[in-house]
């Protein structure tokens, strides 16, 4: 298995037929992250009344929060092709130059984990962005020569879970750089209603809301538990979805009112229990849990901070108060001030 399927495992091979169907293609279908759209709507009028290809854009955020679905809803506004890839599958700078010379004007090259290119291919990037153009190697060995080639005006778009981990020279080639935040449970709900009107599921608002605020303010997450929660209502109920229906599947799947999962109880009681409540270092907990270290900081942690349960100190990852609270233990007594 590679690293990237680690970190994000995506969406699995049935799941990605249902992604297929519910995947928003215009704005309007795509709720939430209102800073992010009016901005780049405003990008996208200009870009068209000049005849231009849209700046260079950089998505961050964690995984599963739209940045593929936006790259792709931006290439429909802009009526244009999208040619799709991730850093770590451009293995060499050929493989990149090609893909860059079959480009058609103003297409968009969408890159998903784009920090994590290496570096002679991230260095042909450069001059594609800024120039359009890039170098090709002709021949091998001693003779072998580099020569210029144009490449048609186009935009790239980079997404992101780590923007600490890019490099200043790349990040400064992108115009823009949008920040996706998580959804709050009221634009989770819309997206889960859309999806159940798209999947024909019947879903009253009370239970698209039970999903939503289990759904770690993630989108990808909300349609995935409104799957098991329809499963469950086909098999136990009468298929249709309520809060008292949303609520019993999501229990029996081990999520919590919160949207916290079995591993995440697990990262906060090895902190509260093995470590005292932390400091402890990202490496030792990853450790002690038996997870990839990427894996809890870029699809766990993020969360957690989020909600106020994890801290993270120059020392190392704390728990708070609050997530003893959540999960039924006592805080070390220099702690339970900060509580009760
Ligand atoms: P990312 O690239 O950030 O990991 P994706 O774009 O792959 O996330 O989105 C994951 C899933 O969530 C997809 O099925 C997508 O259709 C859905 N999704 C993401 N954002 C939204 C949104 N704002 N509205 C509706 N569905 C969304």
């Amino acid at each position: 298995m590679s690293d990237s399927e680690v970190i994000d495992p995506g969406p699995a091979e049935d799941d990605r037929q249902f992604d297929d169907q519910i995947r928003p293609q215009r704005f309007e279908d795509f709720p939430g992250q209102e800073p992010i759209k009016e901005k780049l709507g405003i990008s996208i009028a200009a870009a068209k009344q000049r005849g231009e290809p849209l700046d260079h854009i950089l998505l961050s955020g964690p995984p599963g929060l739209g940045k593929t679905t936006l790259a792709q809803i931006l290439a429909t506004e802009m009526g244009v092709d999208i040619k799709s890839t991730s850093g770590p599958v451009i293995e060499r700078q050929v493989d990149l130059s090609s893909i860059l010379t079959s480009l058609e004007e103003f297409d968009i090259f969408f890159i998903d984990e784009i920090h994590r290119l290496n570096h002679a291919v991230e260095e042909t990037l450069y001059s594609a962005m800024e120039d359009f153009e890039v170098d090709i190697l002709l021949g091998k060995g001693p003779t072998a020569r580099s020569m210029k080639i144009g490449v048609k005006p186009f935009t790239l778009i980079g997404a992101t879970t780590r923007a600490g981990l890019l490099t200043p020279p790349l990040r400064a080639r992108f115009g823009d750089t949008c920040r996706f935040d998580f959804y709050s449970p009221e634009e989770l709900e819309t997206i889960i209603l859309r999806s159940a009107r798209i999947l024909d599921v019947p879903t009253d608002v009370d239970g698209a809301l039970e999903i939503a605020s289990r759904s770690r303010g993630t989108a990808r997450i909300a349609n995935r538990l409104l799957r098991r929660v329809r499963d469950y209502a086909q098999v136990k109920g009468n298929g249709t979805i309520d809060q008292s229906t949303a609520q019993k599947a999501l229990e029996m799947l081990g999520i919590d009112e919160l949207g916290l999962d079995d591993m995440d109880k697990i990262i906060l009681r090895t902190i509260m229990e093995k470590f005292g409540g932390g400091p402890v270092g990202l490496a030792s907990l990853a450790v002690a849990i038996g997870e990839e270290r990427q894996t809890l900081e870029e699809v766990h942690e993020p969360y957690l901070i989020q909600i106020g349960f994890m801290k993270r100190t120059q020392q190392g990852r704390v728990a708070t108060p609050h997530a003893y609270k959540h999960v039924g233990l006592t805080p070390p007594k220099e702690d339970q001030g900060a509580l009760f």
